[in-house]
């Protein structure tokens, strides 16, 4: 059977669209266009969130929204407002404990044309979502605020879920060490346990090399030695820091894509925000967009059409003759998106 027939007979996996604030409506319209040209196997699903929601609806994360995410296989969302200091609250994090997306998973590979402080980068982060300091059970001593604390929580079934989640990624994209972030010479029983659980999922992998790191250490190693990492998985205050260091050795958030896998359902995302000060000129980026839409695609197991999105980016990228004024460029989001089309319309004439 050719793969075509097969791939007629499939339905259309839905997937969520949320198309963001700010930039997020010049970079998503950018984004679906390139998706499309791609190949992708998936039919749109327009959602509401953010401001728009805010509006129409009085609510930022209207009910509907949320119970169609829970029965979808994945969406793409693109940034989304968070009044600073009253208003609504995060609609990003709502999104992450509502959904119980446990794993967040940060790719940094090195971009050719594009200046970064080191070459050679080509890992994957991914952090616990969920648990630790992020928990958010913290108070002040006293009601004259002399001190505060706060509680690090880490369980051996959030920890299991986001390590096995870890090696299968691995396995999956066939890489071939996953080293694990910790500092459990201090803090014994919470990193400690994240490290234990780490050594007994490993124990089931041992087609893939586990290595562990102190967390400083590991700091230090992904700035001079950054080569020496593949997948990388740690709990959520760790993880936060050293996905922003991965994504600064690449070239900058701007071109950071980002997911948040659950059980259930998982969110493809660009790591910037809305960028205020550009929306509506159509001059955003939509690089980072375009990238979480390929990982979402490889996470649909189309990868082929994942391939050829990553590989038109990162080409167009190399070449630097339609960049966005952010990469030095003067190309409008379309004439970028444009660019990325038309490589992939070149290498499926040349059959790739
Ligand atoms: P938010 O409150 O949504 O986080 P912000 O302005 O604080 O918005 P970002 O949106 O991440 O944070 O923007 C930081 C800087 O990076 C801004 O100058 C913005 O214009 C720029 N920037 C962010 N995303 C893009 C993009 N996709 N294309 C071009 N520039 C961008």
């Amino acid at each position: 059977m050719s793969p075509s027939v097969s791939r007629a007979e499939k339905p259309l996996p839905v997937v969520g669209l949320i198309r963001g604030d700010g930039v997020g409506p010049e970079i998503a319209q950018a984004t679906v266009r390139a998706v499309e040209a791609a190949g992708a196997h998936l039919r749109w699903e327009p959602l509401l969130a953010g401001a728009e929601a805010a509006e129409k609806r009085g609510d930022p994360l209207p009910v509907e929204t949320l119970a169609r995410l829970r029965q979808l296989p994945a969406a793409l969302k693109g940034p989304l407002t968070t009044p600073v200091g009253g208003g609504w609250r995060s609609v990003n994090v709502t999104l992450r404990q509502e959904l119980e997306l446990y794993a967040n998973v940060r790719p940094a590979r090195s971009f050719a044309g594009v200046p970064a402080p080191v070459g050679g980068v080509d890992m994957v982060i991914v952090r616990e979502n969920t648990e630790d300091l992020y928990a958010g059970i913290e108070h002040y001593v006293d009601l004259r605020r002399s001190a505060a604390e706060a509680v690090m929580i880490v369980t051996r079934a959030g920890s299991e879920r986001v390590l096995r989640y870890a090696f299968a990624y691995a396995r999956r994209h066939s890489r071939k060490r996953v080293t694990l972030l910790h500092k459990a010479n201090i803090l014994k029983k919470t990193s400690g346990l994240f490290l234990e659980v780490g050594r007994e999922v490993a124990a089931r992998h041992p087609e893939i090399e586990f290595r562990d790191m102190i967390i400083d250490a590991a700091c230090m190693n992904m700035v001079m030695r950054p080569g020496q990492f593949d997948v990388v998985v740690t709990t959520n205050l760790f993880g936060d820091i050293v996905s922003d260091l991965a994504a600064g050795l690449v070239g900058g958030l701007g071109l950071a894509p980002g997911a948040n896998i659950g059980e259930r359902g998982a969110l493809f995302e660009a790591v910037h925000g809305t960028a205020p000060d550009i929306a509506g000129r159509g001059i955003a980026n939509p690089t980072a967009l375009m990238l979480a839409a390929s990982m979402m695609l490889a996470h649909l197991r189309q990868g082929a059409a994942a391939r050829r999105l990553d590989g038109a980016v990162r080409a167009v990228l190399a070449e630097g003759r339609t960049v966005t004024p952010d990469l030095g460029g003067s190309a409008t989001t379309e004439e970028y998106a444009d660019a990325v089309i038309r490589r992939m319309a070149k290498g499926r004439r040349r059959g790739a």
